[in-house]
């Protein structure tokens, strides 16, 4: 079997989407999975739409879900001054696939002809100006997409003279694409849906300068779970803003793994290498995947766990900017690990350990029960006379007095959680307590006295 050679070329317009590190993840899962080559090559020669910078938080992004590509990053606008995509245009001109243009995209407007498959220089011989293809009627061409597993034909009637070379010398995505793919010896070029459009394009610009086609798949189109497709617009499917709103790495890679293919048995939970050693062109879905939040989080809860309590602490730290203690941090989390499913969910839980002044600070106070007084006056007293600070005499203390005042244990707890965090859903609030220290939970408790 010839070595499978795959490319991520992503265009540095933006930031890298979660269909953007899919495609990347399939492509070099399908290399990894036959010992072949990934490659990274970015497509710039559209100057007008980079945005400066996308470039390299790409390779960042990559580098950052362990997608390491093979040899030298490859870039368009570098090659163009190699010249090797005017030869190859100015290849199918001398084969007369190809022709000069010189219409001015504004011209070609006022005069009517911009929606016309057929560009009227085509007959015209010039001999300089843009390079367009120059398009057949009636042929059919055809590839075997292998992501759907199906043979797609267009008739070319139906295909436009395409520009191939601007006249400012830069190739187009047409051109490039495909002089850059046969170049490197790429063997499956996976790309999105919505690049099939493209695809008879590239099947003629491949036939006509006698290249050999590799094995082309198009991935479904992720959904939005509100219906449509899921839209770069809507900011939150960049993977940065994911990682900055508090998921890992590797549970988004997870997540994405199994938008659009399935393995043969359920199994959901996969690290990079698993993945690697399961992946194949045959589990891929036909169906489009929705973009299932609730699902993430369910992944991401699972990987959180995984964690080490001081890698957790760790990271939790620095999402929270390190502006609050490591130490109490690392103490709390025992606490709150097996309640979040994101970075950011400890601040939602735990934020109450680190408010300053919260002893001078009223809550809401209609979240208290009717026996507030009561239960918060025998938890003064019992903390209070709690000399050698421990976790299991509070517990034990605690305990004696709700039986001798036959308190509701449940409405005990909930009162003194009330005084001492502001909230209804806390850690385990004897263990909060504990760690609060005795001075913080009495001058907490007195608050509402
Ligand atoms: N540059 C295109 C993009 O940004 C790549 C399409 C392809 O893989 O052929 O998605």
């Amino acid at each position: 079997m010839e070595k499978i050679r795959t490319r991520f070329a992503p265009s540095p317009t933006g930031f890298l989407h979660i269909g953007g590190l899919r495609t990347a993840l399939y492509s070099y899962a399908l290399a990894k999975h036959y010992k072949g080559d990934f490659l990274l090559r970015i497509e710039d020669t559209d100057k007008k739409r980079e945005v400066v910078g996308s470039k390299e938080k790409i390779q960042e992004a990559l580098k950052l879900f362990n997608l390491n590509w093979d040899e030298d990053l490859v870039i368009q606008s570098e090659r163009v001054k190699q010249g090797l995509y005017k030869k190859a245009a100015e290849k199918l001109i001398r084969d007369g696939h190809a022709f000069y243009c010189q219409c001015k995209a504004k011209n070609a407007k006022e005069e009517g002809f911009s929606n016309q498959l057929r560009d009227p220089c085509r007959d015209k011989k010039l001999t300089s100006g843009a390079i367009k293809l120059k398009v057949n009627d009636n042929e059919i061409i055809s590839f075997q997409d292998f992501v759907v597993n199906k043979k797609i034909s267009w008739n070319t009637s139906t295909v436009s003279d395409t520009t191939l070379l601007k006249s400012d010398g830069f190739p187009t995505y047409h051109l490039a694409v495909v002089v850059d793919d046969s170049d490197m010896h790429i063997s499956h070029v996976l790309r999105g849906h919505d690049w099939m459009p493209s695809t008879p394009i590239h099947l003629l610009i491949y036939k006509y300068l006698n290249l050999k086609v590799p094995e082309i798949g198009h991935l479904t189109d992720i959904l939005d779970p509100d219906g449509g497709k899921l839209s770069k617009r809507k900011g939150s499917v960049a993977v940065e803003k994911m990682l900055q709103e508090g998921y890992l790495a590797d549970a988004i890679l997870n997540f994405i793994m199994l938008l659009g293919w399935a393995p043969k048995d359920n199994k959901e939970i996969f690290s990079l290498d698993e993945f690697v050693k399961v992946f194949d062109e045959k589990g891929f879905q036909r169906s489009n995947p929705v973009f299932n939040r609730e699902k993430l989080d369910w992944f991401n809860g699972i990987y959180l766990r995984k964690l080490e309590n001081n890698k957790l602490s760790e990271m939790v730290f620095k999402f929270l900017k390190e502006k609050y203690p490591k130490e109490l941090i690392i103490k709390t989390i025992p606490l709150v690990k097996e309640r979040i499913n994101n970075l950011s969910d400890y601040w939602e839980l735990a934020s109450f350990f680190f408010e300053e002044n919260k002893e001078e600070k009223k809550v809401d106070e209609s979240l208290f029960g009717e026996s507030r007084e009561k239960h918060l006056k025998v938890a003064f007293k019992v903390i209070n006379e709690i000399d050698d600070w421990n976790k299991e005499l509070l517990n034990e203390r605690l305990m004696e007095e709700i039986t001798k005042n036959e308190f509701k244990t449940g409405d005990f707890f909930m009162d003194l959680r009330i005084a001492i965090t502001g909230k209804k859903f806390t850690p385990p609030i004897n263990d909060s307590i504990f760690i609060l220290g005795k001075n913080k939970s009495l001058k907490r408790i007195k608050n509402y006295l």
